[in-house]
């Protein structure tokens, strides 16, 4: 199957007089005949749902419909982005060890990684994703667990060369995890090119819609977890009557692992609702995605031949510094976020943005109804126009994410909103 028929057939597939659509399964529990089965389910020696705090029919078919899409095997949805970033990595770090990721990373993983995991004792080195192979091997140490990137990075707009990084990773006996956020495996499928995990926020486009936060971590089923760095996947789990996982669930032990242990003991699944309202957006989510593209790059050209645009940011442009890498991993298009910088600063930003009229102001990107934010006024206010500079924003920059309306209505709004600061 093609991913445009993967959306809406996989997942759940109706039998003889079921409903056509995936149902909501509204229950926190399961009924079984007898104590013994129940018995059974707690010690993981047979299949079958339990608790919804760990699995429910409905996530259950959407998980298998994201876990598809991406080519996994498996996957595990989360309440938020965030959750699936940190369950993905918790569920093989352990206070004492140490992961590298890739500088060009979301801000709220930067501040996961460099503050709160490193209260937990796990380390993180963050390195140029520009930087050769000889360069990043040597950020390696004999506790180095993971290596995390982002394949097009919010709001950075880098796009990741993945195949180097899964060679490090290779190299090193060790996973490598991306977040797909903003390619959506419509766009990218990372773990054909070596990734081992795949992770989202679904918030963005797979919801789609701005109607639903969540998250989702997907295993490609293509790491060893036997090599003998990871004693957690190998040694008797003492929660579960001693299971092995890699024993019992082979080359799922990843993705059963974080379900029945961390899920078990975090608690941040969805609800059937959650997961209902996600697979909604993702029956849609390649047709979104085409267009999304399509509206980005004519925008992104719109606004570089304008007079009042310093520059403008989007790999989808031919002049654009990750333009090759664009082509080699995103060829049918890199999302509808686009950066530009607007001559005059910070004044004049918001001159601009206070004249749009379509483009809503919100801290929201990758939804269907266009949207703009300017960092310098909202995510980084607090930073003077020097340390802006430092952490390489321009006070003039805007990050903007093309919706689904029609394109010269958003094209007529960006006119409007130029045309004020010319007066
Ligand atoms: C938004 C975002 C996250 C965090 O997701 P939430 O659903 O907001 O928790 C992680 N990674 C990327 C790339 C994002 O854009």
């Amino acid at each position: 199957m093609k991913i445009e028929t993967k959306v809406l057939h996989k997942g759940y597939e109706p039998r003889n007089g079921e409903p056509r659509t995936l149902p909501i399964y509204q229950s926190t529990t399961y009924q079984y005949d007898s104590a013994e089965e129940i018995g059974q389910l707690f010690d993981l020696s047979t299949d079958g749902f339990f608790y919804s705090r760990i699995h429910n029919p409905t996530v259950d078919a959407v998980e298998k419909k994201i876990a598809s899409l991406e080519g996994g095997i498996g996957a595990l949805c989360t309440t938020s982005g965030q959750a699936a970033s940190f369950l993905a990595l918790m569920n093989i770090l352990k206070a004492g060890d140490h992961f590298i990721s890739s500088s060009t990373i979301y801000g709220g993983s930067v501040n996961l990684f460099a503050v709160t995991m490193r209260r937990f004792g796990i380390d993180c080195t963050f390195v140029d994703a520009e930087a050769s192979e000889v360069e990043i091997q040597k950020a390696i140490q004999p506790n180095t667990k993971a290596i995390f990137g982002e394949t097009i990075a919010n709001p950075a707009l880098t796009i990741l060369d993945i195949e180097k990084f899964a060679c490090i990773a290779k190299k090193n006996k060790i996973p490598l995890i991306i977040d797909n956020t903003f390619a959506t495996p419509v766009l990218c499928r990372p773990i054909e090119f070596g990734a081992n995990i795949v992770i989202h926020s679904t918030t963005k486009y797979m919801d789609g819609h701005a109607v639903q936060l969540g998250g989702v971590i997907v295993d490609g089923g293509n790491f060893n977890w036997t090599n003998g760095k990871f004693p957690e996947f190998t040694e008797p789990d003492a929660s579960y009557h001693g299971i092995v996982y890699t024993d019992t669930f082979k080359e799922a032990a990843y993705i059963v692992k974080a379900r029945v242990q961390l899920m078990r003991d975090l608690g941040c699944y969805p609800t059937a609702q959650d997961a209902f309202l996600l697979n909604l957006g993702l029956e849609t989510l390649p047709i979104r995605m085409k267009q999304h593209c399509e509206n980005a790059l004519a925008i992104a050209r719109f606004l570089s031949e304008s007079d009042m645009v310093e520059s403008v940011n989007y790999p989808g442009l031919e002049n654009n510094p990750y333009h090759t890498l664009m082509k080699k991993y995103t060829p049918n298009g890199c999302s509808g976020v686009v950066s530009f910088i607007i001559k005059g600063g910070r004044e004049n930003a918001m001159r601009f943005m206070n004249a749009l009229k379509l483009a809503g102001n919100v801290v929201h990107v990758a939804d269907i109804r266009t949207c703009i934010l300017h960092p310098a006024s909202s995510t980084h206010r607090q930073l003077t126009d020097e340390q802006l500079k430092g952490a390489g924003i321009s006070p003039g920059l805007i990050r903007f994410s093309v919706g689904l309306e029609n394109l010269t209505d958003i094209l007529d709004d960006l006119k409007n909103g130029l045309s004020e600061i010319e007066k």
